[in-house]
């Protein structure tokens, strides 16, 4: 079940990685065009064909159409199936090193945030000198406008995009880690009561009574109560008598009291 439920998530992960990856290939090929990232659909470079879904699933798409245009036959960039497949990898890497972790979702947010920059910078060079002559055209118009703030939308966009991942992985790692705690200290109050009851054991019967302690692993409380009792009262042969042994541990957890028993544990008395 586990190691299925880690499957899962590394293929969430691989799909959240190629997606981003395309999102970033995109970005890194429109910021420096001065051009929308978010309100325009994906477009072939070469035919200006608006794509349709079964174009736009990272990785699949590259292999389902042959790496070309579905409208005009053009080739597409290995490129994108590379940057996408390799974000998915890198997503799973960051996965395996931090887990389920908010260190992962910071991690993947600084190399989203380098990869865009870097890669704006490259597909900058890269750029025709008729676009170059737009994009300064474009540059002037909008100093004239005084319209400074170029990229608000896709900062607006960007940012409540973050915070709605954020959100879901804390609540999602909170849930993850709080299962963790109570196994933990579930194993720990199961400790408690084989502790008690292994000495309950090794004692002889008269040295036996019931009683009230505590134990403290790791900061947490565990309150223990053993009631030792004979089985037999006609059989008065100390060699014969066996004893009940009940042994319920009990610890706090998120304000209520989880209870863990070992009832009618018998054993003879040595
Ligand atoms: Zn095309």
């Amino acid at each position: 079940m586990l190691l299925f439920l880690n499957c899962f998530i590394i293929f969430c992960m691989f799909v959240i990685g190629s997606l981003f990856g395309s999102f970033f290939s995109l970005a890194t090929y429109r910021l420096p065009r001065h051009q929308d990232i978010v309100a325009t659909r994906s477009y072939c470079p070469k035919c200006k064909h608006r794509l349709e879904f079964l174009d736009l699933i990272p990785v699949i798409s590259y292999i389902i159409r042959g790496g070309k245009c579905h409208y005009c036959g053009d080739k597409i960039s290995l490129r994108y199936f590379l940057l996408e497949s390799l974000n998915g990898l890198v997503f799973v890497i960051f996965y395996l090193v931090f887990g389920y972790t908010i260190n992962c979702l910071i991690i993947s947010l600084i190399y989203a945030i380098l990869f865009v920059i870097v890669g704006s910078i490259i597909m900058s060079k890269k750029m025709t000198p008729d676009e170059k002559k737009e994009i300064k055209s474009l540059k002037e118009e909008l100093k004239l406008n005084k319209k400074s703030g170029v990229f608000v939308s896709e900062i607006i966009v960007a940012m409540i995009m973050f915070t709605i991942l954020m959100v879901s992985s804390v609540t999602i790692s909170k849930n993850f880690s709080n299962t963790a705690v109570k196994n933990r200290l579930d194993s720990q109050a199961y400790t408690v009561l084989l502790k008690n009851v292994e000495t309950c054991l090794a004692t002889s019967y008269e040295n036996l009574a019931s009683y009230i302690s505590q134990d403290l692993v790791e900061g947490t409380t565990f309150n223990v109560s053993v009631k030792v009792s004979r089985l037999s009262d006609q059989d008065f042969s100390k060699d014969d008598i066996v004893k009940i042994i009940d042994v319920k541990v009990s610890y706090l957890y998120n304000q209520n009291v989880i209870e863990k028993n070992m009832k009618t544990v018998k054993g003879k008395v040595l």
